[in-house]
């Protein structure tokens, strides 16, 4: 990941968020340390994505965005781990848990900012 830009703000947090929810599931469903290999991957695929986002800062929550830029088979994990891990994120982290519930409710944006993605934060 080392070579990965890193990313700031509101991506920031949701990665943080997303890192919170497989780590529920991964403890509940995968044996060993945790992360394991496999949600290690999966953190890694969507670290990636909130770098390329086009929205940027902007960033509707993933279920909301019309982009669906995640590929099938890790947008099946994905749902797999926010239907599991959703409703117990209000017990183990519930400011997170409420943030992304508020940001659930705020609308999408008609389309992305031109140069808004993580790459181009130069102006904030
Ligand atoms: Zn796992």
């Amino acid at each position: 990941m080392a070579t990965e830009p890193s990313l700031t703000g509101s991506l920031a947090y949701e990665f943080r968020t997303i890192t919170a929810m497989v780590r529920i599931y991964c403890q509940h469903h995968h044996q060993g340390t945790h992360p394991c290999e496999e949600c290690r991957d999966f953190l890694q695929f969507a670290h990636k994505k909130l770098v390329r986002c086009p929205y940027g800062q902007d960033k509707p929550t993933c279920a909301k965005c019309p982009i669906h830029c995640y590929k099938p088979e890790m947008r099946e994990r994905a749902k797999t781990i926010m239907r599991y891990a959703g409703p117990r994120m209000l017990m183990r982290h519930p400011v997170m848990a409420i943030k992304h519930l508020l940001a659930e409710r705020r609308p999408v944006p008609d389309k992305p900012p031109k140069g808004a993605s993580a790459r181009h934060q130069s102006r904030r």
